[in-house]
């Protein structure tokens, strides 16, 4: 087991608890984020989307979530049992950039074939899990920034939990560059069919550290457990484990 180890809070003094690899910590009673290392404040902005559900209304987008598309068993959502509702604040990166990749490829589902050069340009809020092990799907999170608010300590209810971060600023700039060219060169797979060469240049507009209600779902269908993944402030499934369907007969 991992042993939490403690600072204090250079803001209210209130032992602030974090486990090795966390390197920004925050507050539970007074929502100060402090830079572990050093301890010293933190100076980007943080931010948080809030929760809109509690233990009992978060039922409803799972029984709708159960009750919808063709792929999930008919009597699921009459069949199964929640087992295990938790609501975790997940600490994430958004960085706001601007990508340019010149590329030259060559073109071959034509003969002869063809060189070919252009750019794809565009620009992103890239989304960065701050947590090194953790598996979340991030791509397919669609984080409702809009709702965004600057992080407020007394908005986080009590059964939840707030998880810190393991990875700084610089390291979420670096993966999001990262991803970023590996998703492009993933799209100019429709233009070419081998990259000659591709440059990326990013332009960094803003990184915001970011709170996000997830819940953390359990359910038992037929004597298998299941998980689902919800996305506290709008009630989407982000995630979701669907039985096999076919067995409908017994
Ligand atoms: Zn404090």
């Amino acid at each position: 087991m991992v042993v939490a180890e403690e600072i204090r809070c250079s803001h209210c003094g209130a032992p602030v608890e974090f486990t090795p690899g966390e390197i920004i910590a925050t507050c539970k009673y007074c929502g100060f984020t402090t830079v572990v290392e050093t301890g010293q404040v933190f100076n980007f902005e943080h931010s948080l989307l809030l929760n809109m559900y509690d233990e009992t209304q978060i039922e409803t987008p799972i029984k709708e979530w159960m009750r919808s598309g063709f792929l999930k068993p008919s009597d699921l959502a009459k069949k199964s049992k929640i087992t295990e509702k938790s609501l975790i604040y997940l600490p994430f990166w958004v960085i706001s950039i601007e990508a340019k990749s010149a590329y030259k490829g060559i073109f071959e589902r034509i003969t002869p074939s063809i060189v070919k050069e252009g750019t794809i340009e565009k620009e992103y809020n890239w989304l960065v899990l701050a947590r090194e092990a953790a598996e979340f799907p991030t791509r397919e999170y669609n984080v409702p920034l809009e709702g965004k608010i600057p992080y407020y300590f007394r908005k986080i209810e009590s059964f939840a939990r707030v998880l810190n971060s393991e990875i700084d600023r610089d390291e979420a700039v670096e993966l999001t560059k990262q991803q970023i060219e590996a998703h492009h060169r993933f799209l100019l797979q429709q233009d070419v069919d081998k990259i000659v060469e591709m440059k990326t240049d990013f332009n960094m507009k803003q990184a915001v550290y970011l709170h996000a209600p997830i819940w953390f779902i359990k359910y038992d269908y037929r004597g298998t457990s299941y998980q689902l993944l919800i996305d506290g402030a709008t009630g989407t499934v982000v995630k979701g484990e669907i039985p096999q369907k076919g067995f409908g007969i017994f």
